[in-house]
């Protein structure tokens, strides 16, 4: 049977095959989405493309249904492709019927490439369609996401310098009454006084942690590369904390520390508040009794390079640990692990709360640098207490970078960039 008698038989029988698809998608579980006449076009289309030997005519039908579709969710569940089925199924059974067997056979055999190809299409335009959909929704998804987190930011930056005036005036005025309370003051008002202070030295404390996390966030954080001694450096926050680590009897030991032995750059006050907040994170996660030990090494740099590349410096305590699937997260702003109803706030008790922002910074101030921090766990337990060591590893950058703000050490440019310390 030649495609052209085809054509002419399917014109003919049109209304006996459409009938037929009709009766049978009505008895299909899946109510098709598309009114009845488009049946009737793609019966059309499909003749028309084998008369002219062109896909095209069915291609097109086909892209308009996938378009009329705007929902993702509903693109997976249309029963499109049982229309095309049924179509098959109802031309496989009307043309044996009404041709003689061997013009029934050939009339198959032209259809069927036809609508293996309409069906596979469909599929195509689906899932391209669907997948497109699903890109717009997720980069909407992002904006606003991104939207959020630039508001967060705004809050924070704006909180806190709001915060820094009052809190600035009450410092100056506890210091004031002080002065005034002249040579012999009365030691109970000295002490209630003592307490305004520390108050409101803690309080600055938070304020100055909120200010460094915007300033990360919104990539404003200047390094002041100097000379520094990693040794030295920490050595001194070690100092720094003892006296915190023997009122909890918690050991804190420098133990092997190769750092090169040789000056290298970096910002060493920056870098001085990563250690501390490390540092007083470890002391507060670990129980009495137990001890936090620093170590360090240094790594090869790039292939031909004599000198070491990097630096590593290990914290490791005997405290609850972290468990694997909070090792990430902790190191975004205001992460904590554990229920923030249970929060309590102390710089060195037990399991004392903060609000959550050092190691975000400490995270930010490494990477700044071009390095990366990273802790590592075999998970929480607050009997056993499994141990967390954190990672600190910095490139060594043997010269003073011209460029002081430290994009010299190529680091993205959107990490840094020239804004002003606070
Ligand atoms: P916070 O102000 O709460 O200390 P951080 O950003 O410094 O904020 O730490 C975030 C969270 O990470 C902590 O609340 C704690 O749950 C967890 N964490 C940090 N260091 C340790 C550690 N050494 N051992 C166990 N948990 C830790």
């Amino acid at each position: 049977m030649h495609p052209d008698q085809l054509v002419n038989w399917l014109a003919e029988h049109r209304d006996v095959v459409l009938d037929l698809l009709r009766a049978m998608l009505e008895m299909s579980p899946d109510e098709s989405p598309l009114p009845r006449d488009q049946y009737a076009l793609f019966y059309d289309a499909l003749c028309c493309s084998l008369h002219g030997g062109d896909y095209r005519p069915v291609e097109e039908l086909l892209a308009e249904w996938v378009s009329a579709q705007q929902d993702v969710a509903l693109l997976y569940r249309v029963p499109l492709l049982p229309v095309l089925v049924a179509l098959k199924a109802a031309l496989w059974d009307l043309l044996p019927q009404r041709l003689p067997p061997d013009d029934a056979l050939m009339g198959l055999k032209v259809l069927d490439p036809l609508l293996t190809h309409a069906v596979v299409k469909l599929t195509n335009l689906q899932a391209t369609s669907a997948q497109s959909k699903l890109t717009e929704e997720l980069e909407a998804t992002k904006r606003h996401l991104e939207h959020l987190d630039k508001t967060k930011s705004d809050f924070i930056s704006i909180a806190a310098h709001e915060l820094k005036t009052p809190l600035t005036l009450i410092e100056g005025y506890a210091s004031m009454i002080v002065a005034e309370l002249g040579a012999d003051p009365d030691k109970r008002l000295l002490s209630l006084l003592g307490g305004i202070r520390s108050g409101a030295k803690r309080l600055g404390e938070i304020v100055q942690d909120m200010i460094d996390v915007s300033m990360i966030d919104t990539a404003v954080l200047t390094l002041r590369y100097q000379p520094v001694r990693f040794r030295r450096l920490l050595d001194l926050a070690v100092r720094e904390w003892q006296p915190s680590f023997n009122e909890r009897h918690v050991v804190l030991a420098l133990g092997d520390f190769d750092d090169a032995g040789r000056i290298t750059f970096a910002d060493p006050e920056r870098l001085y508040q990563v250690f501390n907040n490390v540092l007083g994170n470890s002391l507060k996660f670990t129980p009495d009794g137990g001890s936090v030990v620093v170590t360090a090494r240094t790594l090869p740099g790039a292939e031909g390079q004599e000198r070491p590349g990097y630096i590593e410096i290990m914290i490791a305590d005997n405290g609850i640990g972290i468990a694997v699937e909070d090792q990430e997260r902790i190191f975004q702003k205001f992460e904590r692990v554990g229920s923030v109803a249970l929060h309590s706030s102390g710089k060195t008790k037990f399991k004392g709360g903060g609000p959550g922002l050092g190691l975000a910074i400490a995270k930010g101030v490494v990477e700044a640098h071009g390095g990366s921090l990273w802790v590592e766990s075999p998970g929480y337990d607050e009997t056993a207490c499994p141990g967390s060591t954190f990672h600190v590893l910095l490139p060594l950058c043997y010269e003073p970078p011209e460029d002081k703000s430290g994009r010299l050490l190529g680091m993205s440019a959107g990490t840094i960039n020239q804004g002003k310390r606070e």
